[in-house]
């Protein structure tokens, strides 16, 4: 075979096999691998397969579950979209292959680039939601809101006794002491995750919900939460947890220096996603302004669109703030760091 015909025959078969449906792949139909276990989010897949007859199949898993079973599908994956909470999942999932280029221009301008992931070289991108912040809870009755006005404060002796957290290696702490390694430095940062864990009230345990309903009870002084755990008390229908919400104080943190970190939940397009088209089209309906008010008041975080405006009294009620403009990939980039410290100060 001549060379011209070598090319043309490779090209022939590469336009049969890009022709060829994947077993997955289904005019309306969209995959979806979601991590986010807000229950809220139901009313959002209906809301979009009402807008544009797209069906959604939903897979919904823990994150590490759902990243295992797309590495045990491989090339097979009938994934489409994945939906994860934290930039340490997101830029975890992004090294590891899981994502796609999207290049679209209705994300790329409504989605702000501290959002959104860092070119890695093959153009694979997530794109953020919606936003949360990790704050820190008092109990009013016991703690002095002048004592806790930084994370840095959190490891100050006059705390002694009194702070709580979840585990250190869940990934909302390694984003947290990710960013604090990139503002203070890894050694710094050592030393005051030490120092930490040196006022644990009690060794970690539970999630961030466990935290807040431990400061209300005064069995912790202090902890840390994303804050669309302690609106979702306030919110609540149940007396007993809107009476847990009353009872802790709210600081924003380092309002002062680099601002109160701030997390997302993405979204991306899978590596070998049978339905793109739908993908990406489903991506572009999370960043419009209904699904983005929908987040919002849904499941209490805050838009990633900066134009969209919030209707939501109580996570309105947090007041403006300034929120650290790290990236948000930096911040998963440098989970690897907040790692090595969780080990070497015990914080697990
Ligand atoms: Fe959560």
């Amino acid at each position: 075979m001549s060379r011209p015909a070598a090319s043309a025959f490779l090209a022939a078969m590469l336009a049969a096999a890009a022709a060829a449906p994947s077993a997955y792949a289904q005019q309306g139909v969209l995959n979806l691998y979601s991590a986010r276990h807000y229950q809220t989010d139901e009313a959002l897949y209906a809301d979009f397969t009402r807008q544009t007859g797209i069906r959604i199949n939903r897979i919904e898993a823990g994150d590490e579950a759902l990243l295992e079973r797309l590495r045990n599908e491989g090339a097979n994956s009938p994934a489409d979209v994945i939906l994860l909470v934290d930039a340490a999942r997101l830029w975890k999932a992004q090294i590891d292959g899981m994502f796609q280029p999207v290049a679209s221009p209705v994300l790329n301008q409504r989605i702000p680039p501290t959002l959104r992931s860092k070119d890695d070289g093959k153009g694979s991108e997530w794109f953020g939601i919606s936003t949360r912040a990790r704050v820190i809870v008092y109990n009013k009755a016991k703690v002095d809101p002048a004592l806790v006005q930084t994370y840095e404060d959190l490891a100050r002796p006059e705390l002694k006794g009194k702070v709580c957290t979840r585990s250190g290696a869940h990934p909302y702490m390694l984003s947290l002491i990710g960013a604090l390694s990139e503002h203070l430095g890894a050694q710094r940062a050592e030393q005051w995750a030490s120092g930490v864990v040196a006022n644990f009230a009690r060794s970690p345990r539970g999630g961030d919900t466990d935290q807040i309903r431990a400061v209300a009870t005064g069995e912790c002084g202090v902890a840390l939460t994303n804050t669309y755990y302690l609106v979702r008390l306030m919110r609540s229908d149940k007396p007993a947890d809107r009476e847990v919400a009353e009872r802790v104080g709210v600081a924003m943190p380092n309002q002062k220096s680099f601002g109160t970190h701030v997390n997302i939940s993405g979204a991306a397009v899978a590596r070998n996603a049978p339905n793109r088209a739908n993908a990406v089209r489903f991506l572009e309906y999370l960043a419009s302004d209904s699904a983005q008010a929908y987040l919002a008041d849904g499941n209490n975080e805050w838009p990633a669109v900066a134009s969209v405006r919030v209707r939501n009294r109580e996570l309105e009620s947090l007041g403006k703030f300034r929120a650290d403009d790290l990236a948000i990939a930096s911040i998963g980039r440098a989970q690897v760091t907040a790692a090595r410290i969780i080990d070497r100060v015990g914080w697990r």
